[in-house]
């Protein structure tokens, strides 16, 4: 019984963003804007666009017992995230601190907390949430050794109606040759993808289907680079193609990859092949860059239809 069309596993931050003339040199103080607070974080992003277009989503994840936890908490249950696989507390709620100056340049330093404390065993004792997901998503921002046990639950719940595993690379990491098999897709970016290839020739290329191809034959079913106004290419075994993305006026592309993601896993969790899924998710990016911020910038189905 399939109780959730998505399962992102991931992490949950809270942004907290401090406008500067000039970003301060060591020992110096400056005074800045008034301090902004928003929910963020790859794997609370990724939620919130699902469940914003009306997906079944749950979030595995990790939040300290503590005022940022509440708010991300809130966050997600706002947006229709079903949230019992919240973990609470073993250390504060990740924080970014970012200081963005006049020209929007920022300086961002990250703690990890309590995503860093999302363990393997976390992961195995939701094996039945894990189980309830037609699509399960994964970004790196939680420890390497915990997404490699959601490869491994993925790749024995359910058998072959088990859950299908969408793995975004960011930060990018070298990832575990098991890990790589079971993605499918894997979902990037240039950056991601020129990271992975590392000194494979087809990293030097200018071409998206080299790295996608040079990507395949790491062992993944599928891969997505995204790219940004370019739209996205889609490659498996059988075929490449280039979806390209819809002419707007971007005004803020933060949290596109995530908006494309979250939406590129609902649709395969109902049922889209991988094409048709893409096409749909970069109608989702393309509307996210056409607002300020990340999760405030996700649309609803409706104005996706609208476009
Ligand atoms: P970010 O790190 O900014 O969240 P990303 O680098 O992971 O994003 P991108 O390739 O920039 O990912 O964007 C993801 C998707 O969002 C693209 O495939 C595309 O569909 C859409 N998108 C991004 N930027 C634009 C844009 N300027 N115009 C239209 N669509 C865009």
């Amino acid at each position: 019984m399939h109780d959730h069309d998505l399962l992102v596993v991931g992490s949950a931050n809270a942004d907290l963003v401090i406008g500067v003339e000039r970003r301060p040199a060591a020992g110096e103080t400056v005074l800045g804007s008034d301090l902004a607070v928003h929910p963020g974080g790859k794997g609370a992003n990724q939620a919130v666009a699902a469940a914003r277009l009306g997906a079944r989503t749950a979030l595995l994840a990790r939040v300290g017992d503590d005022a940022h936890g509440r708010l991300l908490l809130e966050s997600q249950r706002a947006a229709g995230v079903d949230t019992a696989g919240v973990l609470v507390g073993g250390a504060p709620t990740g924080v970014a601190l970012i200081t963005v100056d006049p020209s929007g340049d920022n300086s961002i330093v990250v703690s990890l907390g309590a995503n860093a404390r999302l363990s393997p065993d976390d992961v195995r004792a939701a094996a039945d949430l894990l189980a309830s997901a037609r699509v399960v998503s994964v970004q790196l921002e939680i420890p390497l050794e915990t997404v490699a046990a959601v490869a491994e639950a993925v790749g024995t719940a359910g058998g072959e109606a088990g859950p299908r595993l969408v793995l975004n690379p960011s930060p990018p990491a070298a990832l575990p040759a098991e890990v790589l098999a079971a993605c499918d897709p894997l979902v990037l970016n240039e950056h991601e993808a020129r990271f992975l290839l590392g000194e494979d020739p087809a990293g030097r290329e200018e071409a998206p289907e080299a790295w996608a191809a040079a990507l395949l034959a790491r062992g993944p079913r599928s891969v997505v680079v995204t790219l940004g106004a370019g739209g996205a290419l889609v490659a498996d075994r059988d075929r490449t193609v280039l979806v390209p993305s819809l002419p707007v006026e971007a005004v803020d592309t933060t949290g596109a990859g995530d908006a494309f993601t979250g939406a590129l896993g609902w649709r395969l969790g109902v049922g889209d092949d991988l094409e048709t899924a893409v096409r749909f998710a970069v109608r989702v990016g393309a509307a996210a860059v056409t607002r300020a911020g990340a999760q405030e910038s996700f649309p609803t189905a409706e104005e996706v239809a609208a476009r």
